[in-house]
Parts: structure tokens; sequence; C-alpha cells
């Protein structure tokens, strides 16, 4: 399997590469050369296949030159240890779940797969991999327990000092082992700018080998395109369209549907949903890219200004902005609307975390100037990762998981770090070789 940078498609690269290198020397993402169709007989047989069977047509699709048919096996084992349930809230509009994993977030698919695929491309090395990722919150407890304990990776964690609930910090500042938490002086972008910075530094790239599971990876953001294939193959039988609705930041859940309907899966629109970051809505809706300092909000696993996997998006509808607008519809929403939609749903019976709301919102919106779809939005996390908003908006009290409650009896432990590259790097320099 081979990869272009979306900054030169001259420039290709094959699996091990593009996976521990993460971004391109010349800073753009990496995207299939051939981007695999699977056909309609495939696709007809998957309503009855397990989502682990789905898992092994679809990444065997993409991987079969670089992988065994047992490498391929053990990664989709690894990545679907939970379900993914589509869960009906209303008339046509389905809820699909993806917070069952082991930090109650989407991102543990990806964390999984990538880990694994990591470590199998590893086993003949003997260095020490340096995984950096910078985190809004559900990134860095995901890659952290994804990567604890991985022989021969340490994974450091950069966040935002005071951006990220108490929860989610948890989950990745008390773990110890090969896993580090830096605790920034700035915004999610700032940490992002370290690492990008990072990545192109020479001097520190010689010394160290240092690699990334942001969903720029594209071991982190491939394998998310499995879950469009399951959830649409759950829909009940219908002669109406679908409609995914994916609430986004930086843009790694949304641009992996469009990899799936790129692979031939049917889907007929996409709704990408923000809150008040709504650098890619406005550029939907006409106006130009205009990458932003980061807002905080209630969803704050989106506060995203620059969102870093929107080059993909271009790419993956070759290039052509008009295709991209016709195909993906824009919205942005306030705290204030979050907060009501999710008391709204909530009078139904059904329990939305803020950034599946902002989801929700978008596809309702869609759906009210479309007729004749089934919609589709990505419940992104459990409610009770976000339990002082969720509890607060709907006025009760959240049964915490057994799993994310005992991340809670933990000890936080952090260094601090000023938003500085000169810094960083030496902190990094000081590491062993
Ligand atoms: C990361 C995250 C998002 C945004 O996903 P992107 O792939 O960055 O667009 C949405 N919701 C939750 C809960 C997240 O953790």
């Amino acid at each position: 399997m081979k990869f272009y940078s979306t900054n030169n498609s001259a420039h290709q690269v094959g699996l091990a590469e593009a996976v521990i290198k993460g971004l391109a020397p010349d800073q753009g993402l990496y995207i299939p050369m051939d981007i695999p169709v699977l056909s309609n007989t495939t696709l007809d047989k998957f309503p009855e296949m397990s989502f682990q069977e789905i898992g092994y047509e679809v990444i065997g699709a993409l991987f079969a030159s670089s992988l065994s048919q047992e490498q391929i096996k053990e990664l989709v084992d690894h990545t679907l240890t939970f379900d993914a349930p589509l869960v009906k809230v209303e008339e046509d509009v389905y809820s699909l779940e993806l917070f069952h994993g082991p930090t109650l977030a989407f991102k543990d698919f990806g964390a999984r797969f990538c880990s694994k695929l990591m470590s199998m491309l590893m086993e003949k090395s003997d260095r020490t991999v340096r995984v950096l990722v910078a985190t809004s919150g559900d990134t860095g407890s995901a890659v952290a327990n994804g990567f604890l304990g991985v022989d021969g990776v340490e994974v450091i964690i950069l966040f935002p000092k005071g951006k990220v609930s108490e929860l989610q910090e948890k989950q990745f500042t008390t773990l110890g082992q090969n896993i580090t938490a830096l605790e920034v002086d700035g915004v999610f972008d700032d940490c992002q700018k370290l690492v990008k910075e990072a990545f192109l530094d020479a001097e520190l790239n010689t010394k160290l080998l240092l690699t990334s599971a942001n969903s720029i990876n594209v071991a982190r953001w491939i394998p998310q395109c499995l879950y469009y294939f399951y959830a649409y193959s759950r829909l009940p039988k219908s002669e109406k369209k679908v409609a995914f609705a994916v609430p986004s930041g930086n843009f790694g859940n949304i641009a992996a549907g469009i990899l799936a309907q790129r692979m031939g899966l049917p889907i007929d629109q996409f709704v990408a949903a923000t809150n008040a970051n709504k650098v890619v809505p406005d550029y939907l809706n006409g106006a130009e890219f205009n990458a932003i300092s980061s807002v905080a909000t209630i969803s704050n696993s989106m506060d995203v200004g620059n969102p870093s996997n929107f080059p993909r998006l271009v790419a993956l509808y070759g290039g052509d902005s008009k295709v991209l607008k016709d195909n993906v519809r824009g919205y942005s929403y306030s705290d204030e609307d979050t907060v009501k939609v999710m008391q709204e749903v909530k009078k139904s019976g059904y329990t939305m975390d803020p950034h599946g709301a902002v989801g929700y919102l978008g596809l309702k919106d869609f759906m009210a100037e479309n007729a004749d779809y089934q919609g589709v939005f990505l419940e992104t996390a459990h409610p009770g990762k976000f339990r002082e908003t969720v509890e607060r908006a709907l006025d009760l009290k959240l049964e915490l998981p057994e799993r994310l409650a005992s991340f809670m009896d933990g000890e936080k432990k952090v260094e601090a770090l000023g938003n500085d590259f000169e810094e960083f790097k030496g902190y990094l320099e000081s590491l062993e070789n």
C-alpha cells in the first residue's frame, strides 16, 4: 500500500514509513494512492456479517499488499473488542454509539489499531519510538490507554492546562509506566503546534525516533472508516438516502467516513457539525478557509481552530472544492443550542453528551431542509465523560461506568511546560536515545 502527501502527489511512501513518520516531510498528510472499491456483492453481505468480519474485509482490501492475512486479522481483533451499537432515537434518526471502548470515546478505535500496527512494524527494531500527542482531551486518554505497557514505545502527551475535564485528565495523567503527560501553558492549538515543530526539527529527528498518534497518522485515521460500514449495514432496509452527521474538531472522523464512501459505501450526504470553532462550516458555506485561535466550549474535544485533517477532505474529493461543498454540509452551534437540544432529546428518553448533541443538531437541520433521508449521527463520547456539563444541563445525577470511575482514584502526575518550542526541544533532548 502506497501513500502520497497532500502537499506533493509525487512524494510516495509505503505503509511503515507513513505510520512511523506520521506527517510527510513537506508537512502534508498521507492519503492512500489507490483507494480500493468494494463490489456491491461484497457490500450486500455486510448486514449478515459481524463487525469483525466486516473489519477483515475492509482492512483486507486496504492493506492486502502490506500485511499478511494473519496480521490483518490480529489487528482487527485487537481493535474491535467492543461494539458500536446503532440506537434508534426517533423516526429515521439513529445514534451510532462509539463510546463503548476502554476510555469511552470513539478515539479508542484509532488508538488501539495504531498501537498494534506500530508495534507490528517496530518488532524487528531495537530503537525506542517516542509517540508525541497533542490532545484537547480524548485523544490523550485513548492513545495512553492504547499504548500503555507496549514495549519499545514511549508516549508523550501535551495537553492545555485547565482546558480539559478532570475525568479526561485523570485518564492520561495517572498511568505512569511508558506514559508521560506535559501540561502546557496554552490552548490546544499551541500543543498541536509544538508537536508539529518537533517533527520538523532536523536535529531532534536524527537523535530520536519521533512519531505521531494524532489523527493525522494514517494508523489512527483509516480504522475509523470501519464503523461507517458497520452502521450502514445495520440500518433498516429503505428507499431513503443515507446521511451521516459527524461532530467535528480536527475532521479526522468525518474524513474516515468519506474514505468509506470512496470505497463504495453509498453514503449520500455528510453533515459536518461543529461548536463555535466553525472554520470549516464557514468554508463550506462560501467563506475563505481561515484558521483561528480556538475558543473554549462545553464540547471541548472539538475546540480546534485550525483543523489538521482539512487537507484530507479536499484531497479525498480529488482536490475539487465544489464536489466537497456539494457532498458535505456545514453547520455550527453555540453552547446554548447544545444544552437546549440535550434537554429536548432527554425528554424522549435518550441522553446525549455535548459532542453527540452537536452532531444531532446538524443532522436535524439537514433533514429539515432535505426530505427522504435516514440519518445517523455519531455519538462520539459517553455522557459520563462530560459529567459536570451533562448533569448541569439535564439536572440529574449520572452513574459513572466502572472503568471510568476507577481512573478517579489515581494520582495526577504531570510536568509543566511553557508554550515555547525551545523549552519543549530541551525536554526532548534530555531523553535517552
Ligand atoms: C476528538 C473528538 C471529536 C472530534 O473528532 P475529529 O476527528 O477531531 O473531528 C468529537 N467528539 C469527541 C468526543 C472527541 O473526543
